[in-house]
């Protein structure tokens, strides 16, 4: 008995001494920084108004001023801040993440906090873009807490988490977590880079919703705990591919609306604050599309997306259509032309060394998403099914005539192919001017939820990957159904 446990304890020794040494020979590859910078910010972060965080706001401020952090989004549980504030330099936004039945659900954008009452209800996204929102899926395919609320009108997808990885990665006991634990005090990034992964449960939901306006975002999850707050903020940036204004009073609104419409990519901050990156559609060398549009395959010939060069020179760029890789190429620029109908996304990869020995290849930027649709009326009828988590089955939401949301301007009214080519950060684009002067996804919050989910089917994830983007009937243009277009409610959103 005694000499295993001499055993045992000598091989921890050897353990914590090999992964030490090894952890101090070990670097994390770099990315090259963008010609052209971005507005950069971190997204899920936590202050000493939620129960579970001591980090005071002036602090936390301090820390994300000294990484070169433009904005933070701050998601206190149950209570947020009455408006953006900026402290230490730093805009920071502050919305609720709020306590539901169905896990947690963070309200982008909202200027009031949802009474407790109305959290209960499976009315509780309409309820939230009700209030100016974007309701939020914060860490849906987390093992402890995930989102197991209605999809139909959620306005994205936390798709990277740092908690939720970490437990994953950990596992039960956080045994996972050691070989980190053992590098910390020799390599802290190193360490720190063990608890990111690719969560595929979490890719999935989000690649089931083939709507571009629903978001993917990458959350840090930050509660000051564990790991020293410049480090988790580290975790995952939202860099902003819109164009901003400089007055600080028009800031926080604008930040809200590029990221609520998908105008961003998520970038894990160790390995670079700001990589060169781009994802667009492009005609011609011209731009037509940006992340959060949907765009006709007629006036696409080709998707590009840049990566940027690494240190070690062996970045990978992956583009997927509807969840599944399509096309891929190390380093450089990906151009993939005539793309067919569908949700197209990029993720950029790096191998990221181990403690010890090996590598893992892990995402390290994702972009959002440019939807290509045969013509736009398709994309009026909306993501073909529904997934609900762990196989339940919501029922349809009963409201009143009265309350849906007027019908109103279909987007076929504007030109093919082009949602707003003015939002690209390439200025001198010419603008192509709608009818309406507004694209589809032009349009700021509030969206107006669905009215009336379509019929809740609980389809394998597989149903809906084999049966892409059947277009349902489209109505009229000129008055889309309100519970056939709710892929597309900002058309219902803007007065013509
Ligand atoms: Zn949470
Ligand atoms: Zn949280």
């Amino acid at each position: 008995m005694m000499v295993r446990r001499f055993l045992f304890v000598l091989g921890i020794l050897m353990a914590t001494g090999i992964a030490a040494y090894r952890a101090d020979q070990r670097v994390l590859p770099r990315l090259e920084p963008a010609s052209t910078p971005h507005r950069v910010g971190t997204y899920h972060v936590h202050t000493e108004s939620s129960h579970d965080s001591h980090t005071e706001l002036d602090q936390l401020t301090a820390t994300a001023h000294d990484l070169g952090l433009d904005f933070i989004v701050v998601t206190d549980h149950n209570t947020q801040l009455a408006g953006p504030v900026v402290v230490n330099g730093v805009v920071v936004l502050s919305h609720a993440e709020l306590t539901t039945p169905f896990g947690h659900l963070v309200q982008l954008g909202a200027t009031q906090l949802l009474e407790e009452e109305e959290r209960r209800g499976l009315d509780i996204l309409r309820k939230v873009r009700e209030l100016g929102g974007v309701p939020i899926a914060a860490h849906p395919a987390d093992p402890k807490r995930p989102w197991t609320g209605p999809v139909d009108g959620l306005g994205g997808f936390e798709i990277a988490s740092v908690s939720a990885s970490a437990r994953r990665r950990g596992g039960p006991i956080f045994a996972g977590l050691l070989p980190a634990l053992f590098a910390f005090r020799l390599n802290r990034e190193l360490a720190f880079a063990q608890i990111l992964d690719r969560s595929d449960a979490a890719l999935r939901r989000w690649d089931a919703e083939y709507d571009p306006s629903v978001v993917g975002m990458c959350g840090v999850d930050s509660h000051g705990r564990i790991l020293p707050t410049g480090l988790e903020l580290r975790g995952w940036h939202t860099v902003i591919d819109a164009p901003l204004p400089e007055s600080p009073e028009q800031l926080p609104a604008a930040l809200i609306d590029a990221i609520s419409r998908g105008r961003f990519h998520c970038v894990a901050g160790l390995f670079a604050r700001d990589p060169e990156f781009e994802f667009r559609a492009s005609w011609g060398g011209e731009t037509v599309g940006v992340p959060g549009d949907t765009v006709t395959a007629l006036a696409v010939d080709a998707l590009v997306a840049r990566s940027p060069r690494s240190t070690i020179d062996t970045a990978t760029v992956v583009l997927l259509r509807n969840g599944e890789e399509v096309s891929r190429t190390q380093g450089g620029r990906l151009h993939y032309r005539h793309p067919t109908p569908g949700t197209y996304r990029v993720e950029v990869r790096l191998p990221v060394p181990g403690v010890v020995w090996g590598y893992r290849v892990l995402p390290v930027i994702y972009s959002n998403r440019i939807r290509v649709v045969e013509d736009l009326d398709d994309a009026a009828g909306g993501p073909p099914a529904r997934i609900f988590p762990l196989g339940r089955t919501y029922p349809s939401l009963a409201i009143p005539e009265d309350e849906e949301p007027p019908a109103a301007e279909a987007p076929a009214a504007e030109p093919p192919g082009v949602s707003d080519p003015s939002e690209t950060p390439e200025s001198g684009q010419p603008k192509l001017e709608t009818p309406g002067g507004g694209g589809a996804s032009e349009t700021v919050a509030p969206k107006p939820a669905p009215a009336e989910p379509s019929p809740v089917e609980a389809a394998p994830p597989g149903d809906t990957r084999a049966a892409p983007e059947p277009a349902p009937a489209a109505p009229a243009a000129e008055a889309p159904d309100p519970e056939a277009s709710t892929s597309e409610p900002e058309a219902g959103s803007e007065p013509p």
